[in-house]
């Protein structure tokens, strides 16, 4: 039986990158996934998600986000393959409000190119958005876009093929079940079952819903060339979205977090709520899309901590299995810093972030990354 130096569990993001760094820093490395890289009921399986620089205060991940999207690039433009839409990002936001303030001052000091949009320029800029009262105002960024996320996954697991990984379709019981020096479980929202004494209760898969709507015929003001990716943090339920992508529809969300899941048996069907939720908020953000056509609507889960820090650690009894998920919402785009960050943590060992820590995982929520 092939021994190999590390296995991974899980091809989603954070798995299929994990094994690509892990390949080039040497290691013989096996990645493994149940179901396929970036399958559809994989939080990384939808067809796009957002790349910000934005996150308030946090300038840890300011700063994971700016790495990850030069190595998105990099792969991209290696594999001739244009997964990313260069689109900028919007976070609506307010003048005085402190989130606002806080991005604007992190970005700053990393150096993100970032523009502060007072309501006026807002509403000149893009005029097919309502904004949202006195004082209201974005940063806007303009190298931040959109990832298409499932072929982006399957573009990371066929380079690492390249490079020397060993890709199988298996479901893994237990560490047992690999032969390896290491076994990293990235394992999404599947890790509370994988591990349930120790995750059961500090993962929390929750149900999310994406809804895409047919922008008016013949019209171009909801495509890329005329639509940033936008984030409104002036609603309390987080919906975000993005333009017209390679005329897939307009795509709106709210990233508040849905009832509990089980990504195995959980329901995938949309709900009546949550697609009449969306198009009111249409209906008074974007109004010419207010009776917009659903084209396509998706479920997927949320893997939460309970603050929105990721989850990277030894397994508290075993010190060569390695537990990495709680991607909360926001993982995506960090995929490349996260399996370069475990990839080292594993290889070479060194200080641990303490955010990524098992110890800093409650075990009720209270978000505080967004
Ligand atoms: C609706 C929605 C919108 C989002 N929007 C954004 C966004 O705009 N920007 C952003 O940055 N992030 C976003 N995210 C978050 C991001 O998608 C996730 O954080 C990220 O995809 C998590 O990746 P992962 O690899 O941890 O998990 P997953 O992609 O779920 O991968 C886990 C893999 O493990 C496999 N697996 C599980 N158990 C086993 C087993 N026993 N044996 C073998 N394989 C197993 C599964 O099959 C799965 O493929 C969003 C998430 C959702 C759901």
């Amino acid at each position: 039986m092939t021994t190999w130096d590390a296995a991974v569990v899980g091809a989603g993001v954070f798995g299929a990158w994990t094994a690509w760094h892990l390949r080039r820093a040497g290691a013989a490395v096996l990645l493994v996934d149940a179901w396929g890289p970036g399958h559809s009921r994989a939080s990384s399986g939808g067809e796009s998600r957002l790349i910000r620089m934005s996150y308030g205060a946090d300038e840890i991940y300011t700063r994971m986000a700016m790495r990850s999207l030069g190595m998105w690039r990099e792969l991209f433009e290696r594999r001739r393959q244009p997964l990313f839409h260069r689109t900028g990002v919007l976070s609506l936001g307010r003048e005085d409000h402190p989130y606002s303030l806080a991005t604007r001052e992190t970005l700053r000091r990393c150096g993100v190119q970032m523009e502060w949009l007072q309501g006026h320029e807002l509403a000149r800029r893009y005029p097919q958005m309502r904004l949202a009262g006195e004082g209201a105002g974005a940063v806007f960024e303009p190298s931040g876009g959109v990832l298409m996320a499932r072929r982006a996954v399957a573009a990371v697991v066929e380079d690492a093929r390249e490079h020397g990984v060993v890709y199988e379709t298996r479901a893994v019981g237990s560490p047992h079940d690999v032969p390896a020096g290491v076994v990293v479980f990235a394992c999404g929202a599947w890790l509370p079952k994988m591990f349930p004494e120790i995750l059961g209760q500090r993962i929390f898969p929750t149900r999310q819903e994406v809804f895409f709507f047919a922008p008016p015929a013949g019209s171009r003001e909801f495509g890329p060339e005329a639509m940033p990716a936008w984030i409104d943090f002036t609603d309390p339920r987080g919906p975000y979205g993005a333009p017209d992508l390679e005329s897939r529809g307009f795509k709106v969300a709210f990233d508040q977090h849905g009832g509990a899941f089980d990504p195995d048996a959980g329901d995938r069907r949309p709900s009546m709520e949550g697609t009449e939720a969306a198009r009111a908020f249409l209906e008074a953000r974007f109004p010419a899309l207010g009776r917009a056509p659903l084209t396509e609507a998706r479920v997927c889960q949320y893997g939460n901590t309970s603050s929105g820090d990721f989850l990277i650690d030894r397994h508290p009894r075993f010190a060569n299995v390695w537990l990495v998920g709680g991607g909360s919402g926001h993982g995506f785009k960090h995929g490349p810093a996260v399996g370069e960050y475990v990839a080292r943590q594993v290889l070479q060992g060194g200080d641990p972030e303490p955010r990524f820590g098992l110890s800093s995982k409650a075990e009720a929520q209270h978000r505080t990354v967004y």
